[in-house]
């Protein structure tokens, strides 16, 4: 049976952190879906569509990544593809409580679906998709933590 996992995430935009997460995965599951979670409610730098838009870029031609838009709960999003598997990403202590939070809240919820949490490379640590936000707002260059050849005014 073929394993698929869903990485959901806000990606506004994603960084070179969170392509190190889906790098590792694809060494664990056969297909991995980026999933970007709409929020209507949350105005963000990149529309959705447009993140959506970066991530096709970084990965263009992988046949076993696919990005994804949906809006809801992301345990529903699953259930409603038949997905099993979450991965997600932790760089530190904060990450791990909020990941747990989380993980823990899915369970009782959607006990069929089972959280897998990886150890970002240590180079990645310092990497967010909030210091991207904020180098840009100030209007710095974050090329330096976003995937090669992603030029971000391209999805301004
Ligand atoms: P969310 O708004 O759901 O937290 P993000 O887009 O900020 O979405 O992050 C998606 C996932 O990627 C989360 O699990 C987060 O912890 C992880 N992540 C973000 N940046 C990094 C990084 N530099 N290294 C490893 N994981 C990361």
């Amino acid at each position: 049976m073929e394993r698929t996992a869903l990485f959901p995430g806000s990606f506004d935009p994603f960084t070179l952190g969170h392509k190190a997460v889906v790098d590792m995965g694809l060494t664990m599951f056969d297909r991995i879906v980026v999933g970007v979670g709409v929020n209507a409610a949350k105005q963000g730098l990149l529309t959705p569509e447009r993140r959506g838009e970066l991530i096709e870029a970084v990965f263009g031609g992988e046949s076993r990544i696919e990005v994804a838009l949906y809006g809801g709960l992301t345990g529903d999003y699953c259930r409603s593809r038949g997905i099993r598997h979450i991965l997600r990403g932790l760089r530190n202590s904060t990450d791990f409580e909020y990941e747990h939070d989380m993980e823990m809240a899915n369970d009782q919820i959607y006990p069929e679906i089972t959280t897998v949490a990886l150890f970002t490379p240590a180079d990645y640590i310092p990497v967010s998709s909030r210091l991207v936000r904020e180098i840009i707002t100030m209007g710095g260059d974050p090329a330096k933590f976003l995937p090669s050849g992603i030029d971000i005014k391209e999805y301004l």
